[in-house]
C-alpha cells in the first residue's frame, strides 16, 4: 500500500469544503490506491460546526480515509503536508471595499504562507481559491521563500469549466468535446476567458461555432459574471461546481494532463506572453506526472486578445501593490 499524503483543507467548515471533502478523501482527486491524512482548519469560532464535518467524514466510512485533524491553529495545520487547498479567507460583505477585503485577507495568507514556510513539506502543493485568490496566493508564496514559488497557484479551473459548458452546450455537445479553452489573468470579471485556440470535436471554435459576435461579445461576459450570476438565484455562491473544478486542478497537476491537451492555471508568470514576472497570472499549463507544470509557449496573440489580457494584468499589478502595502500590518 503506498504511504498516505497529508492533505489540508482551509475554510473547512465552509460550503466548498463540504462538497469537496467527499469526493477528495473517496479518491477522485489523487488516486483510488492513494492514502489520506486529512488535515482541516477553520477560524475557532467555527470549530463547533467542523465537529459535525469531522463525524459526517468518519461515517462516511472511507477506506482510503486514514485519520482527520480538525484545527484552528495554522501551525499545526501546516504539519507536513503534502498539498494545501486554501479554501477559507474572509468573505466579502456588503458595502466593503475591495481593499478592506484584500486588507483582512493579505493578513490571512502572509500567516498561512510563513506557517507553510516553517512546517510544511518544501514540495507542498498549494492551490488558492479564496477570493481574490491571485493575489492571496502571491502573498502566500512571499512569505514562503524556502518552498518553490512555481509550487503557489491559484484557481481559474471554474472559470475554464464555465467556458467550456457555454461552447458545449451552445453546440449540443458535452464540455470533454472542448478542448484548450484558455481562461488569462485574475480570478475576477476582468478574466480573459480565450477561445482562439481552443477546439471542438477537431475544429477552431470560430470555425465550428460560426457566431463572433457572441464569441467575443455574450460569451466572455457571461463567463466573467456566472459566479454572480448563481448567487442571484441560488442566494448562496457558487460551491458544487467549485468544488469539482479545485479536484479538476489538483488532479491535472498531481497526474499531468492528456497528450497535448492544456489546462489553465493561475500561476507565477515567468514572464512569458510579457506578463510581469512574478504575478500569480492564469495561464495555459501542462503538466506531467511528477507533479511540475508549464506554461505553454508560442500562442499566437491577436490585438483583441493582447488588450484584454492587459487588462486583467494592470488589475493584478494593483491588487499587487495594496497588498504589499498592507504586508506591514
Ligand atoms: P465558501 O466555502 O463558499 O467560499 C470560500 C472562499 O472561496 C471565498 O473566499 C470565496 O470567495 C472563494 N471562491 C473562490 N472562487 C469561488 C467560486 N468560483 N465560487 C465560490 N466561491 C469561490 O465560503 P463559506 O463562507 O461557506 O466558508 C468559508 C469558511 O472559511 C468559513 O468556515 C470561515 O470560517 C473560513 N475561514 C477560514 C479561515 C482560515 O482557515 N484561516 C480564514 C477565514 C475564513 P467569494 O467570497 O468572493 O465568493
Amino acid at each position: 500500500e503506498k504511504s498516505p499524503i497529508r492533505v489540508l483543507v482551509t475554510g473547512a467548515a465552509g460550503q466548498i469544503a463540504y462538497s469537496l471533502l467527499y469526493p477528495l478523501s473517496k479518491g477522485d482527486v489523487f488516486g483510488h490506491d492513494q492514502p489520506i491524512e486529512l488535515v482541516l482548519l477553520d477560524i475557532e469560532a467555527m470549530l463547533t460546526v467542523l465537529d459535525g464535518v469531522v463525524m459526517e467524514m468518519q461515517d462516511c466510512a472511507l477506506p482510503l480515509l486514514k485519520s482527520i485533524i480538525p484545527t484552528a491553529d495554522t501551525d499545526v495545520a501546516c504539519k507536513d503536508i503534502d498539498v494545501a487547498i486554501l479554501v477559507g479567507a474572509m468573505p466579502r460583505r456588503e458595502g466593503m471595499e475591495r481593499k478592506d477585503l484584500l486588507r483582512a485577507n493579505v493578513k490571512i495568507f502572509k500567516a498561512q504562507g510563513e506557517s507553510l514556510d516553517k512546517h510544511a513539506k518544501k514540495s507542498v502543493k498549494v492551490v488558492v481559491v479564496g477570493n481574490p485568490a491571485n493575489t492571496n496566493a502571491f502573498i502566500c508564496k512571499k512569505y514562503a521563500p524556502s518552498i518553490p514559488p512555481e509550487n503557489f497557484t491559484a484557481l481559474t479551473r471554474l472559470d475554464q469549466n464555465r467556458a467550456q459548458a457555454q461552447i458545449a452546450t451552445r453546440m449540443g455537445l458535452v464540455p470533454q468535446d472542448v478542448k484548450n479553452v484558455i481562461i488569462w489573468g485574475n480570478h475576477s470579471n476582468t478574466q480573459f476567458p480565450d477561445v482562439r485556440h481552443a477546439k471542438v470535436a477537431g475544429k477552431g471554435v470560430y470555425e465550428a461555432v460560426q457566431d463572433d459576435a457572441w464569441l467575443k461579445g455574450d460569451f466572455i461576459k457571461t463567463v466573467q459574471t456566472r459566479g454572480a450570476a448563481v448567487i442571484k438565484a441560488r442566494k448562496l455562491s457558487s460551491a458544487m461546481s467549485a468544488a469539482k473544478a479545485i479536484g479538476d486542478h489538483m488532479r491535472d497537476w498531481w497526474f499531468g494532463t492528456k497528450g497535448d491537451e492544456y489546462v489553465s492555471m493561475a500561476v507565477p508568470s515567468d514572464g512569458s506572453y510579457g506578463i510581469e514576472k512574478g504575478i500569480i497570472y492564469s495561464f495555459p499549463v501542462q503538466a506531467k506526472p511528477d507533479h511540475t507544470y508549464s506554461i505553454v509557449q508560442g500562442l499566437q496573440i491577436d490585438e483583441f486578445s493582447k488588450e484584454k489580457m492587459t487588462t486583467t494584468l494592470t488589475e493584478l499589478q494593483e491588487e499587487k501593490c495594496s497588498a504589499e502595502e498592507f504586508c506591514g500590518y
